[in-house]
């Protein structure tokens, strides 16, 4: 359990990559807390937001706000590239991800690199909406570092989703250049990469990282960013590298059967959230 970050029934997220803030929830009752191999897990009933996912005292997630965050990191690629047919996920054990990938008719296989096996069972056991991505028939589950995974496929891949936790732990290898070139080798020729760009009121300087590697190995890329209440910061970036088509804007319709089932994405949020304020431009422009 992380016991400092609970006080008076209310978890309180710190973290020295984001200090002087903190994001509150209150809490009921926390329902798992164990140490695995990589990272301390926790999984809370909280009292309003419904449960809540916690790695390493950071929150991973909640039922209340899931959807912006898994609904915009997997439907801008998929609907930027005019076929995804083959898609990998890197991380996002709580099956979120693979929740919304499975929406897509024309997408064949799903695999998913996943470090820890322990979120993808707490998942299973106390996160239904999200781990019920994992029960697609066409989705193979590897477990492993992501950048390894990747470090052994070429061009076989038309999307790559990087659902990735923060650079600190065992998601730090995920935000290096390395990793980076190697998932571009992974992709078809037309292939697009969306990673978690964090937060460019946080952390400008990892933004600037993430831009730095889209901008040096792909030919196009696009910065967007979804509004999440519960992340410290109150959004979080998703970056996009493109070896075809451009990432801000849909290239195919929507089809009714998945809009119908979407709470955040639309065409027309899209393209909206490419659009950024002043300074958050200029720091992709100076990356
Ligand atoms: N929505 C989340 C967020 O950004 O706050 C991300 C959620 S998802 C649970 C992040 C996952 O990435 C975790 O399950 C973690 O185990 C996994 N992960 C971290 N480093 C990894 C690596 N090197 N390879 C594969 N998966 C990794």
């Amino acid at each position: 359990m992380t016991p400092d970050k609970l006080m008076n029934g209310w978890f309180s997220e710190t973290s020295e990559m984001w200090p002087g803030i903190a994001v509150s929830i209150e809490i009921e009752t926390l329902l798992y807390s164990k140490k695995s191999r990589f990272q301390q897990i926790d999984l809370y009933e909280t009292r309003h937001h419904g449960r809540m996912l916690v790695l390493d005292g950071i929150i991973q997630l909640t039922d209340f706000d899931e959807f912006a965050y898994q609904e915009m990191l997997a439907h801008i690629p998929l609907f930027a590239h005019p076929c995804p047919e083959k898609v990998l996920v890197i991380g996002g054990g709580d099956g979120g991800i693979l929740r919304e990938v499975a929406k897509h008719d024309m997408v064949s296989s799903i695999d998913i690199c996943e470090i820890d096996e322990k979120v993808i069972q707490v998942s299973k056991d106390f996160l239904p909406a999200m781990s019920m991505g994992f029960d697609d028939p066409r989705v193979r589950i590897h477990i492993g570092d992501g950048s390894e995974f990747v470090r052994h496929h070429s061009l076989e891949y038309d999307v790559i989703i990087v659902d990735s936790s923060d650079p600190v732990g065992p998601g730090e290898i995920l935000f290096e250049k390395k990793f980076y070139e190697y998932s571009k080798r992974a992709l078809r020729k037309n292939g697009l990469m969306a990673v978690q760009g964090e937060s460019f009121f946080l952390h400008p300087d990892k933004v600037q990282k993430i831009v730095r590697h889209m901008k040096d190995l792909f030919p196009r890329y696009g910065y967007a960013y979804s509004l999440i209440p519960t992340f410290t910061g109150g959004h979080v970036g998703i970056c996009v590298g493109s070896g075809g088509a451009d990432p801000s804007t849909p290239a195919r319709a929507i089809p009714k059967q998945i809009q119908t089932g979407l709470k955040y994405y639309d065409s027309k949020i899209h393209q909206a959230s490419f659009v950024l304020p002043g300074f958050a431009e200029k720091l992709l422009q100076d990356a």
